[in-house]
């Protein structure tokens, strides 16, 4: 690639490091934060791509591989995007994507082709189980196996809308209108309508509705009354219409080299890119179809044949467009999803094994759990903005109420929720805005292309998903290069 440095592990703007003794550090040290690289001469760009994360790099690799000109422009100092590894204190922490499975076509594509290999957390199957009921007042412990078949019972009678687990509804998981009358019906639904639709004849005990609750919170971090069900039902189909293999996909295996080195792999493939980072883009001019202008932070306005978008959806607000997108593209911008909550991680003085937790909204941590074979590492996961995941005493105090006595040396992570280039965490529609805003947002205003993790056709919200949009859409701006500018 071209005007690239050396990549060693440097140290980001992002994230934080909280010690026990009250000191703070901002920044952490990972592989894919480099050099401010400086523009080369290039007039005029095939494509100018906007955002290096997962999506971004993917469509750079293709386009630049089919000899497009392409340069890849990054608010931040690093590549990956709502990725990153931290290296700290010997330790890999992945500080936001994490998990991966092998039935993720588009990722796991990629670790093979790169030779990347899988860890566990083992956490994920822990026997030990902490869940905090009555408002997180009462501690249970209890065995993970004993509830697990009533779980799994209550989450299948809560997907169950059709007698077949949701499968008239999302019948090809990849393409989501297949079923489209049905797909309107429950995308009007909210999380809570659907549980106040069956609670009734969920025949459970408290403990089981809790983890239920529990569950269903953690997977659009925040209120289940805010989260669009039709999204569970996209993330049960995709987990083959069963609780236990949905979550070995969304959270027990992760790429052991760090996510980090999957994002690097794919930017020394690239040939023709450009990358441009710690540059944000104010505004892309497409008056002239054959040439859009996009003005950079510096005032720097920069020429490009085509443009490819993949800033995350909350983040496309501050995107100024002339003229302006089509109307049900900025109405889909405005309504914007849900905002996530928190991720974070800590480490232990003393080690305790594998151990899961959980406990429903609106409690502080909704789910956490060991990652390392010991158990001194746990991630952690809050909804909304109910912990202040900075502040280690307040950390250590929501982890208590699960784990009486531990000690905490230090606590990390990134507020995802109020990056100025991110402002979400992974994607989870509202009710209703799958029908109103998916085909809106993912539709291509040419010379203007989107592509997004947040928009994607299959694992929306996941690192699959951004790497099946970035690569649908390099196939979409080559058809258009190719017919627009033929003589290339
Ligand atoms: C805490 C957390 C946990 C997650 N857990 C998982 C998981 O376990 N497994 C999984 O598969 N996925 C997970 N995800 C989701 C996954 O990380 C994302 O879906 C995916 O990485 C999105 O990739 P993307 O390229 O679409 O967007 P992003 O990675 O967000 O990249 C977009 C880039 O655009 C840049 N940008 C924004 N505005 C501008 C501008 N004006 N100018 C220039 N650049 C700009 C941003 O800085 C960013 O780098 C998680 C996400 C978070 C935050």
């Amino acid at each position: 690639m071209a005007n690239t440095a050396e990549y060693s592990s440097k140290t980001t703007r992002d994230g934080f490091l909280s010690y026990s003794d009250g000191s703070i550090e901002n920044g952490l040290t990972t592989l894919t934060a480099v050099e401010i690289q400086k523009l080369d001469n290039t007039k005029e760009y095939d494509v100018i791509i906007i955002g290096a994360g997962f999506a971004g790099l993917i469509a750079a690799r293709e386009l630049g591989l089919r000899g497009r000109k392409v340069l890849l422009i990054e608010a931040k100092d690093r590549i990956g995007g709502r990725t990153f590894t931290a290296q700290t204190n010997d330790h890999n922490f992945e500080i936001g994507g994490t998990w991966i499975h092998w039935s993720q076509p588009h990722v796991w594509s990629e670790i093979t082709r790169y030779g990347l290999s899988l860890k566990e957390s083992k956490g994920v199957a822990a026997d030990r189980m902490s869940i905090l009921l009555e408002n997180g007042t009462k501690l249970k412990e209890i065995s993970m196996l004993d509830s697990l078949v009533a779980l799994a019972n209550a989450m299948e009678k809560y997907s169950d809308v059709d007698d077949v687990q949701g499968r008239t509804v999302i019948p090809f998981p990849h393409t989501p209108f297949v079923a489209n009358e049905l797909v309107q019906k429950y995308d009007q639904l909210s999380m809570q309508d659907r549980f106040d639709q069956i609670i009734d004849s969920l025949n459970i005990t408290d403990e089981i509705k809790d983890m239920l609750l529990a569950l269903l919170s953690m997977n659009m971090q925040g209120d289940i009354a805010e989260g669009g069900f039709i999204d569970h039902l996209r993330w049960w189909a995709l987990g083959d219409y069963n609780m236990i293999r949905m979550f070995d996909k969304l959270s027990r295996y992760k790429i052991k080299e760090g996510t980090s080195t999957l994002a690097q792999a794919i930017l020394n493939d690239c040939k023709n890119v450009t990358l441009l980072l710690s540059t944000s883009v104010l505004s892309v001019d497409h008056t002239n179809t054959n040439s859009s202008i996009i003005r950079i932070q510096t005032g720097d306005l920069l020429l490009a044949r085509s443009v490819l978008v993949t800033v995350p959806l909350n983040a496309l607000q501050n995107l100024k467009f002339f003229p302006p997108l089509g109307i049900k593209k900025q109405e889909s911008i405005a309504n914007g999803q849900c905002p996530g909550g928190r991720k974070f991680w800590v480490k232990l003085e003393k080690p305790i094994g594998p151990w899961f937790g959980m406990a429903p909204y609106p409690n502080p941590i909704t789910m956490a759990y060991t990652d390392d074979e010991e158990g001194y590492i746990i991630v952690g996961f809050g909804p909304d903005e109910l912990l202040d995941i900075q502040n280690i005493n307040i950390v250590e105090k929501e982890l208590n109420k699960f784990l009486p006595n531990v000690k905490v040396t230090y606590v990390l992570g990134h507020d995802w929720r109020n990056d100025p280039f991110i402002l979400s965490t992974w994607s989870w529609y509202k009710p209703g805005q799958m029908c109103s805003s998916l085909k809106a947002l993912q539709i291509a205003e040419p010379p203007i292309f989107f592509a997004s993790g947040d928009i994607a056709d299959g694992w929306r919200g996941f690192i699959d998903g951004a790497i099946e949009s970035g690569l649908t859409n390099a196939r979409y701006i080559q058809q258009y290069l190719n017919k627009r500018f033929p003589s290339h």
